[in-house]
């Protein structure tokens, strides 16, 4: 559980590191925020993100603010595309 990305150094493979890798890039980028649209989300902690644009505060992936079921359930409720599409 948590942050465990460091344990896979040696026992993985390189190509298991390489995605590790590229899930750390996305992790840290700006995600768009659900509430306002604007690419300013942040992950403050392990799955609590935070816009700083309008301060929005939600659960979300450890790693991405949403998981592709939450992401699915939300465009089926809201009709909303444009956050996945923002990327
Ligand atoms: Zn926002």
């Amino acid at each position: 559980m948590g942050d465990s990305v460091g344990r896979f150094g040696s026992r993985y493979g390189r190509k298991i590191r390489k995605r590790v890798l590229a899930v750390e890039n996305r992790m840290r980028q700006d995600h768009p925020c659900p509430t306002c649209g604007r690419k300013a989300v942040r992950r403050t902690s392990t799955s609590i993100w935070e816009c700083r644009k309008c301060g929005a505060k939600f659960a979300g992936g450890a790693y991405v603010p949403q998981t592709p079921t939450g992401r699915t359930a939300k465009r089926v409720i809201t009709g909303l595309s444009e956050v996945d599409r923002n990327e």
